[in-house]
């Protein structure tokens, strides 16, 4: 097995390969091809998995094939906006994973036009609004500090084809359910079906049943 085993193009290879990582996990394996034949995804993985490689390459090999779309065109700076609109949200629980994914996904982006940012709670906003105001196309957030940000008129997801949640059984213990509802259920974003949503989570308890079954659509099940 390896990475070639898939063709996630140039960009994802060559920041696969300086990342030095050599083989996909098993994690890996097999959510990239599920991923990347744009179905929904149930994994079951645990911390230490790989489970951050197992999203972010795939989806940032797709926006960088077919391009971001209309994401792009929407993008401030170019029209003098402020409010940013990216292709790709993922929900942590913390801001440690918050960092680990936006770390990760900086990786991956390198030498692309894909720019990834992260906003979490119990840190400076005003710092977070700038860096989000030079563009953002993957966000990494915190349910908390995303809806904040989405009532301050900063972010709209309008355009979010790629939505993770990661880490979604600590998310629901933490008391983050209702947060998670407003920013999936709102009506600018795109509804399940048209966006393309992956869950994650190490245990798959009722309460993360009923969240697949409103979140995701004619989903595959992956327990690693
Ligand atoms: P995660 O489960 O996504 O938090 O990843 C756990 C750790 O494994 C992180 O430090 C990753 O950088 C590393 N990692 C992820 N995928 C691979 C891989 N295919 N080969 C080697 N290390 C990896």
């Amino acid at each position: 097995e390896s990475f070639q085993d898939v063709d996630m193009g140039e960009i994802i290879m060559g920041n696969i390969a300086l990342t030095r990582y050599t083989r996909p996990t098993p994690v890996q394996k097999y959510a990239i091809p599920i991923v990347k034949s744009k179905r929904d995804l149930m994994a079951c993985a645990q911390t230490g998995s790989g489970k951050t490689a197992a999203f972010l390459l795939p989806i940032l090999s797709q926006i960088y094939t077919h391009g971001p779309g209309e994401a792009l065109n929407a993008e401030n700076g170019k029209f003098g906006r402020r409010k940013q609109f990216p292709i790709s949200l993922v929900l942590a629980p913390t801001r440690e994973l918050a960092l680990q994914i936006y770390d990760e996904a900086r990786k991956f982006s390198y030498r692309s036009r894909v720019r990834p940012c992260v906003v979490y709670g119990g840190a400076d906003i005003g710092q977070q609004i700038r860096e989000l105001e030079r563009g953002c196309h993957l966000l990494v957030a915190t349910p908390g500090r995303l809806v904040d940000m989405m009532e301050r008129g900063k972010i709209g997801l309008d355009y979010c084809n790629y939505l993770v949640l990661d880490e979604a059984d600590r998310m629901l213990d933490m008391g983050f359910e209702p947060q998670i509802r407003r920013i999936v259920e709102q009506d600018t974003m795109p509804h399940k079906g048209s966006r393309q949503t992956m869950m994650f989570s190490a245990t798959f308890p009722k309460e993360i049943q009923i969240l697949a079954r409103d979140f995701l659509e004619d989903y595959i099940f992956l327990a690693v």
